[in-house]
């Protein structure tokens, strides 16, 4: 509902928007994305296989099927930071970001680039650097490097945190917050109180829990780290695993873990639109090193500039929500072309001060024939919801 009110009301913001925009003509903004991959002068060579596909089926992770809070369900993800108090995994975190949430190329065996969506956040480091738990918890699951829920993760970590208040997530209520530490090299005291007990470890905000390494699939020393909604069970496991206690959320659980660790007012972003053919439209959005929280890219073309004009294609994508991805396998996840969006990140490190993502838009498939004034007006929101950035260009 939410969502659909917020679509509803950006539509009118946009509309708004780009009628203010057209007395001036074009103008410019903000915006981007980035990606990462790696290597370039820093002595790695960033591939990252953690599939991050990870499973986990765990059967007392009962589903909530109720959708309701308060009589009313909203989805409320921006709100998340509200009710998670939280450090930084690792020290100085946006001085070492190596690899973003979403969209990324990232390098293959044979060094070749491949698009990736990724879910989680890559912190670059040195092994034995200290890992800590962001927020009061407790150790819900630790794995040894080779362990089957999580293959290429290495030694993982995960914690299970309650929220202060509950959120609605894809309709859903969300009451506990999962953050998952992969590719560690050794573990804290809790963890192996874990691992000898099996039983949960009460952790408090800011232990250390583990240090960083490389185990598993990483080829660099690192930390993935991923934050995980109400369960720990991918949308491919869920779909793979129809009689699993954590098969009716039907929704893939990570979001952009830098939301927890930024101040929700809109940052500087870049916004550029142009002709790259007769057929396409080339999108550009770029972001700051400080915020990579661009999330949610929304594309309408007009028939004309006006407030009545009416609507001849609205498209969305949002990485949080998954709203024009396929997540029902990492295969189809990894597919760089969405319908008429192509998408086309760029590589991304801990020492770029931008990060950037193209996104050519295919227009072959648009009827425009009876509209020789139809307009192309794009719009991005960052993690939380701000508008920040619009532009639009004449076709
Ligand atoms: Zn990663």
């Amino acid at each position: 509902m939410r969502i659909f009110l917020k679509t509803i009301f950006s539509i009118l913001v946009l509309t708004l928007i780009f009628i203010n925009l057209s007395c001036q003509s074009l103008t410019q903004e903000n915006g981007t994305d980035g990606q990462d991959s790696s290597s370039e002068g820093e002595g790695f060579s960033s591939q990252d296989f953690e599939s991050e596909t990870a499973q986990d089926a765990d059967p007392d992770d009962l589903v909530t099927t109720s959708s309701e809070i308060g009589g009313e369900t909203f989805d409320v993800l921006d709100d998340l930071r509200l009710y998670l108090d939280v450090v930084s995994p690792v020290d100085d975190p946006f001085e070492k970001i190596s690899a973003t949430f979403g969209p990324r190329i990232m390098l293959g065996s044979e060094g070749e680039e491949q698009y990736d969506f990724h879910r989680g956040l890559d912190f670059d480091g040195t092994e034995g650097d200290a890992i800590t738990a962001i927020a009061e918890g407790e150790i819900y699951r630790a794995y040894r490097e080779g362990n089957t829920s999580y293959p290429n993760g290495g030694n993982v970590i995960i914690i299970k945190h309650s929220l202060a208040e509950p959120i609605a997530f894809h309709g859903k209520i969300v009451e506990n917050v999962y953050s998952i530490y992969m590719h560690l090299s050794e573990w804290g005291e809790s963890a192996e109180n874990y691992l000898r007990s099996q039983d949960p470890i009460p952790v408090t905000k800011g232990e250390i829990i583990g240090k960083m390494g490389h185990s598993g699939t990483a080829s660099y020393d690192h930390l993935h780290f991923e934050l995980r909604l109400q369960t720990t069970c991918s949308l491919e496991y869920q779909v793979e695993h129809p009689e699993s206690s954590c098969s009716d959320y039907g929704f893939d659980p990570h979001i952009n873990p830098v939301m927890l660790f930024l101040s929700s007012e809109a940052g500087n972003y870049d916004l550029d639109l142009s002709r790259s053919s007769a057929e396409s439209v080339l999108i550009t959005v770029r972001a700051s090193d400080e915020r990579l929280d661009v999330n949610h890219l929304e594309v309408i073309i007009t028939e004309n500039d006006s407030l009545s004009a009416n609507v001849i294609v609205s498209k969305d994508l949002d990485y949080n929500y998954r709203t024009g991805f396929d997540a029902r396998s990492t295969e189809a996840l990894d597919e760089s072309a969405s319908d008429e969006i192509n998408i086309i990140p760029y590589h991304f490190n801990k020492t770029d001060s931008t990060q950037r993502i193209d996104y050519e838009y295919d227009l072959t498939e648009v009827d425009l024939s009876g509209f020789p004034d139809a307009v192309f007006k794009v719009a991005v929101y960052d993690v939380f919801g701000n508008l920040i950035a619009t532009q639009q260009i004449d076709l």
